[in-house]
C-alpha cells in the first residue's frame, strides 16, 4: 500500500483493498484550548498521528480525522470549537456508512478527546442495529494506564504535552508551560481529573475555565518530555495494532 490515508488514495485503490480488507480506522479529535503552551488542535493531532501509525503497521485504511468535537465545557477559552453531540452522532454514523456502502464492516475508533466517548459509544451502537457492523473505540489516556507506567491524569499537562511533543516538539511552547492549584466548587466538590466528592466522580459538566484558569491541569505540564511521549506513542500504538488484528479475528 503507498498509504493507508483514505484522503490519499484514488477511488480505485480504496476499491480494491475493501476487496480483501474490511476494516477501516477513525481518528475522532477536538479543537480545544490545551493550555497556554499546546496547539489548540492537540486531540486532533494525536488521534490523527496514532490513527495513522495504526493504520500502517495494521495495513487498515485511515479516514480523515474529524477534527471537532463536544467541547462545550471548554467553550470559554478562545480557539475552541464545539459540535453538538446528536449532530456528532450523525456526522460519524454517516462517514462509516458511506465506508460500510463499499466494504466495510469493522470500525476502530481512535478517539483523542473525553468529550466523544460517550457519542462514539453510540455511533457503535447504531453501526451494529442498522448494519450488523462492528466497532470498538480506544482512548490513549485510559489504556495507557492499564499497559504502561504512564497514567495520564492530565489535561494538556505532563502526559498530554510529551504526546504532543512525540509527534512535533515544534507545537509545543514549554516556556508557557506552567501549572496553577485548581479551584474547587464547593468545600467538598473537588477537581481531581474530573470532578469528584469524597473521591467518587461526578458526572457534572462544569465550565472548566471556572477550576482551571490556564486550562491545563493534573500532572504538571512543566515535566512533559518527548522522549517519554514517544514511548506512551509506541505502547499505545502497539496496542491498536494487536486490537485492530483481533477486531478481524471476530466472525460477523
Ligand atoms: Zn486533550
Amino acid at each position: 500500500m503507498k498509504t493507508v490515508m483514505i484522503s490519499e488514495m484514488s477511488w480505485t485503490e480504496f476499491r480494491d483493498l475493501m476487496a480483501t480488507n474490511d476494516l477501516v480506522v477513525i481518528p475522532a479529535g477536538s479543537i480545544e484550548q490545551h493550555g497556554p503552551h499546546n496547539p489548540l488542535g492537540t486531540d486532533m493531532l494525536i488521534a490523527l498521528e496514532t490513527a495513522k501509525a495504526i493504520g500502517q503497521k495494521a495495513q487498515a485504511p485511515v479516514a480523515p480525522v474529524m477534527p471537532i468535537g463536544n467541547a462545550r465545557n471548554l467553550i470559554g477559552f478562545p480557539g475552541t470549537a464545539t459540535l453538538d453531540p446528536e449532530l456528532l452522532r450523525q456526522v460519524m454514523v454517516q462517514l462509516c456508512e458511506a465506508y460500510i456502502r463499499h466494504g466495510a464492516k469493522r470500525f476502530l475508533f481512535i478517539n483523542g478527546h473525553g468529550g466523544n466517548a460517550s457519542t462514539l459509544k453510540n455511533v457503535a451502537a447504531d453501526l451494529y442495529a442498522r448494519h450488523g457492523a462492528i466497532s470498538t473505540q480506544t482512548e490513549w489516556w485510559l489504556t495507557l494506564p492499564k499497559i504502561s507506567e504512564f497514567p495520564c491524569n492530565d489535561h494538556g499537562g505532563k502526559y498530554e504535552t510529551s504526546m504532543v511533543m512525540a509527534i512535533d516538539e515544534g507545537l509545543v511552547d514549554m516556556s508557557k508551560a506552567r501549572t496553577v492549584p485548581r479551584k474547587n466548587l464547593s468545600p467538598a466538590v473537588a477537581f481531581a481529573n474530573g470532578l469528584e466528592f469524597r473521591g467518587v466522580k461526578l458526572a457534572m459538566n462544569v465550565p472548566l475555565d471556572r477550576i482551571s484558569p490556564l486550562g491545563n491541569y493534573g500532572a504538571p505540564a512543566e515535566e512533559a518530555d518527548a522522549k517519554m511521549g514517544r514511548k506512551m506513542f509506541d505502547t499505545y500504538v502497539d496496542y491498536c495494532v494487536g486490537l485492530a488484528e483481533e477486531l478481524r479475528k471476530i466472525v460477523l
